[in-house]
């Protein structure tokens, strides 16, 4: 199994030791499902290596954009997370959901006007600045309130993730971000240094995302450390540097494991060697995981429809979901590992494609499946590891309803029975209609 909250028992699928058709049963198809308890340890994974590798005043950032619900804001908000907001959508999320806001670092590439009065009449803690145009933007909208804004400035380091170089083209070009490499970085932080209502408060970055090596961090650290020894004299002190998100983890068996309270500890150990080769403090540490947090606590569970063999050519199953609860195979061909859950030990031996129920060819879950022979009409798909980036990225394509979301935890009694509720319920067709005049 690909997670320790995975287990089979009769033949049947557990998730955080539930069976996923009693779930079914209760809650109907197809359903997102979400393990609590899971989210915590890994939030916890975060504090405690961070606090311990880099003092107290490390703070890791979930970032909301891997998923997104108001259960989620009280969950992170009790571990004592920190969170990123990309959107008013996030924002309001967030703040109904009673979030410290000033524990929010509110990101984008783009904020509108509207964005930035809305962030500051929420209270967001800090703005990650993406470039100039939005920096005086900030400054304008920040003294007619007559407040200071802390602001972090977003720069590219030039790290390809997937190659562990620093190089001079590649993620130099990326739309986030002021580069380092030409000199942009230098100038933002210099006109940041120069608005009357911007508190430059440090700076941030994020190299890429399913990240297995440590390198990448260490490298990006080091070239941040860098820059702001270089800057150190023209902004006095630098209270945070930023090191994003991008954590990998495992879609399928052949996924590496990555132990992140390890990477987190080698990360600090080398950016306090270079700080202190450098001459300088080392900032306070945030890290911004989002998929690392929820992928492995989410599950879906569908429901198997038609079964299509097509001789000489491929198999297809057919389920009551698709591109609208995961459009990310339709995307970018992500890995899922998918199983049947009421035939979860019988062998595996049926090749198939598992195709959605969309008007849309490119409507797949993934190609190239082995489910077990006897797969049928009724049979329950689960596929694993879709805590991250699918209720996140679902839609209302062809008008159909999303889908629930199921949390599970332990009982708080230790008696070892679990307890189920909904954070998110099922769209209704008169939900899919609210809109429409
Ligand atoms: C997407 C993103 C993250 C989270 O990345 P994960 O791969 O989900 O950990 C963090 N910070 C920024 C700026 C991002 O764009």
């Amino acid at each position: 199994m690909i997670c320790n909250n995975l287990s089979v028992r009769d033949n049947t699928l557990c998730f955080a030791g539930r069976s996923t058709v009693e779930l079914i049963e209760k809650y109907g198809s197809p359903v997102y499902l979400m393990d609590e308890d899971r989210i915590r340890e890994n939030c916890r994974t975060y504090l405690g290596a961070m606090r311990e590798a880099f003092g107290e005043n490390a703070l890791p950032l979930y970032a909301g954009k891997a998923a997104c619900f108001k259960r989620m804001y009280e969950i992170i908000g009790e571990e004592g997370m920190g969170a990123d907001v990309v959107s008013v959508g996030e924002i309001h999320t967030a703040y109904l959901a009673g979030f410290p806001m000033k524990n929010t670092y509110f990101h984008s590439n783009n904020k509108t006007d509207a964005d930035i009065l809305c962030a500051m009449e929420h209270g967001v803690g800090r703005f990650v600045v993406d470039n100039e145009e939005e920096l005086f933007a900030i400054d304008r909208i920040a003294g007619e309130r007559g407040i200071r804004q802390k602001v972090l400035l977003r720069l590219t380091p030039g790290i390809d993730p997937h190659t562990y170089e620093a190089v001079a083209t590649g993620k130099v070009d990326s739309k986030f971000g002021s580069a380092i490499e030409t000199g942009q970085a230098e100038q933002i932080t210099r006109t940041a240094l120069s608005c009357k209502s911007i508190h430059l408060a440090g700076f941030h970055c994020h190299v890429g995302s399913q990240v297995f090596d440590s390198e990448v961090f260490l490298r990006a650290g080091e070239i941040m450390l860098t820059f702001i020894a270089d800057m150190i004299r023209h902004i006095g002190s630098v209270e945070e540097l930023d090191l994003g998100g991008g954590y990998g983890v495992r879609y399928k068996e052949s996924d590496p494991f990555i132990d992140i309270a390890a990477n987190i500890r080698q990360v600090a150990d080398h950016l306090r060697t270079v700080a202190s080769r450098l001459g300088i403090d080392l900032p306070a540490i945030r890290m911004e995981p989002g998929r690392s947090i929820v992928a492995d606590a989410g599950m879906t569970l569908y429901t198997v429809g038609t079964i299509k063999r097509i001789p000489g050519y491929k198999n297809y199953v057919s389920v009551d979901g698709g591109m609208t609860d995961n459009p990310r195979y339709a995307l970018y061909r992500s890995p899922y590992t998918i199983m049947i859950a009421n035939k979860a030990a019988e062998p595996c031996n049926f090749i198939c494609t598992v195709a959605g129920r969309c008007c849309e060819s490119g409507d797949l879950l993934q190609e190239n499946v082995a489910l077990p022979a006897t797969v049928s009409r009724g049979d329950i798909l689960a596929v694993l590891t879709t805590g991250a980036y699918n209720y996140a990225m679902s839609s209302n394509y062809n008008r159909i309803p999303r889908l629930p979301i199921v949390m599970l935890r332990k009982s708080d009694t230790g008696d070892g029975r679990g307890i189920d509720y909904l954070a998110v319920r099922r769209e209704t067709p008169e939900d899919v209609t609210r809109n429409d005049i």
